[in-house]
């Protein structure tokens, strides 16, 4: 695929090199670096500014991910407050099983809320590198990307009235229910993965009851503990899909993680207020190719990633420096090798971790699916990473996504 060249001379008011839809992850992060390199942008985002502050999501962060934050300017909160893991803990046969990923790769895991990481990424973006941002836009509609000369419009919330804006790339980072996926032509593939399963998501006003995640096997289903900081947990109860989080009052949850993160060998989880209960219906979709004409997707828009793995936001930044970087290359410098190859490299980690969350999915649901089978092959996969080290330092590799190459 190749581009014609950008048109030269200062953008118009309502003409922009690149229209970015959503400020979560992977938007702020493209628009840091188009600010950076000196490109024009527009975020539009149609919550508050204060919403996508305080929204409760990712917590994990990986060494790869950081990494390209600092390079690019916006790690500089993260590295200072964010906890290090090294250890995961298995829990099964009424014992906790510590896996030291750090010991084995030399390697480990940022810990840092999601809404940190955003708070981050929105003030650079905004109010250090003055991009320019519209929150709480309305009925965002994309038009003619398969020209050279798309646009986007949206209704201002303030005035009510409709805008129009030009440009020659949309970004669409707006998530798994934006615009974007709305405006996909019919020669998108998407590929879907149902798991069957649902997982309550938590968040608990009480500090983590260990210093590492906890992943729960057990036959009344799966129990994760996650630690947000140092006064807030995030845990996940696996449940029936659509279950209703009204019926899982306080004392059901604490009385089910109890049990189910029970081990013979560790002091009970710390209680506290659940600030959070929202019940998550676990898919995966790949939409292939990420480009369609002048809409570049990147994020949960272009590939959701069940949370089993903590995955998700760490693509979603992969695709946010590919992104920004080939943005940057073509319109600065007529350079269309990063956009003509960004589908391609993206969709290579894209899958390896839709694969990888696949075979956490079973070690983690395994041993509660009434079939007596696959509950011994899911203990015989986990006892697996206890006494082979191959199969240690692949999962390690993968836990981390530390491969040499994608
Ligand atoms: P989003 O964060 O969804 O941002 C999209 C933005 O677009 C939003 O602000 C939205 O309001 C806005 N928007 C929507 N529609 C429009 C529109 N029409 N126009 C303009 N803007 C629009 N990932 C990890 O890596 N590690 C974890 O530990 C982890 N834990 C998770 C726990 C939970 C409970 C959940 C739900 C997810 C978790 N994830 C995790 C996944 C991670 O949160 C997402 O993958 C990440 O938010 C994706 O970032 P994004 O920028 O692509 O999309």
């Amino acid at each position: 695929m190749t581009f014609p060249s950008p048109h030269a001379g200062p953008p118009a008011a309502s003409r922009l090199p690149v229209v970015i839809l959503g400020a979560g992850p992977a938007g702020l992060t493209v628009g840091n670096i188009l600010r950076a390199g000196g490109v024009d942008c527009l975020v539009l985002e149609t919550e508050s500014r204060e919403f996508i502050e305080r929204r409760p999501r990712a917590g994990v962060v990986e060494e790869w991910a950081v990494r390209g934050l600092e390079e690019r300017g916006l790690a500089g909160n993260l590295t200072a407050r964010a906890q290090r893991h090294a250890e995961c803990e298995f829990r099964f046969d009424g014992r906790g099983h510590r896996f030291p990923y750090g010991e084995l790769t030399g390697r480990h895991h940022w810990f840092y809320p999601q809404p940190a990481l955003v708070t981050d990424l929105v003030r650079e973006y905004a109010d250090v590198r003055g991009g320019a941002i519209a929150f709480g836009v309305r009925d965002v509609r994309l038009h003619d990307l398969d020209s050279g000369r798309p646009s986007v419009s949206y209704t201002d919330p303030d005035s009510g009235e409709r805008r129009l804006v030009r440009c020659d790339f949309v970004a669409g980072c707006d998530g798994a229910r934006g615009a974007s996926r709305g405006a996909l032509p019919a020669r998108a593939r998407i590929s879907r993965y149902d798991y069957g399963i649902g997982w309550l998501a938590l968040l608990a006003e009480a500090p983590p009851s260990s210093d590492c995640v906890l992943f729960g096997m057990h036959p009344d289903g799966f129990a994760g503990h996650m630690a947000r900081s140092p006064g807030v947990t995030r845990y996940y109860l696996q449940c029936p899909p659509g279950d209703d989080p009204d019926d899982w009052p306080d004392e059901r949850v604490w009385a089910a993680l109890q049990q189910r993160l029970r081990a013979a060998d560790r002091p009970p989880l710390t209680e506290g207020r659940l600030l959070e209960k929202r019940v998550l219906d676990m898919h995966n979709y790949v939409v292939e190719p990420m480009v369609f004409g002048r809409l570049f997707l990147a994020g949960d828009a272009a590939h959701l990633v069940a949370p089993i793995a903590a995955k998700g936001m760490n693509l979603a930044l992969n695709d946010a420096f590919l992104l920004g970087d080939g943005l940057v290359a073509y319109l600065t410098r007529g350079e269309a090798t990063g956009l003509d190859g960004y589908s391609e490299a993206c969709l290579r980690r894209v899958w390896d971790y839709q694969e990888f969350s696949q075979w956490l999915s079973e070690i983690c649901h395994g041993a509660s699916h009434g079939d007596p089978y696959r509950a011994g092959t899911t203990l015989a996969r986990l006892r697996r990473l206890f006494t082979s080290p191959a199969a240690a330092a692949a999962f390690a590799e993968q836990y981390l996504g530390t491969a040499a190459g994608y």
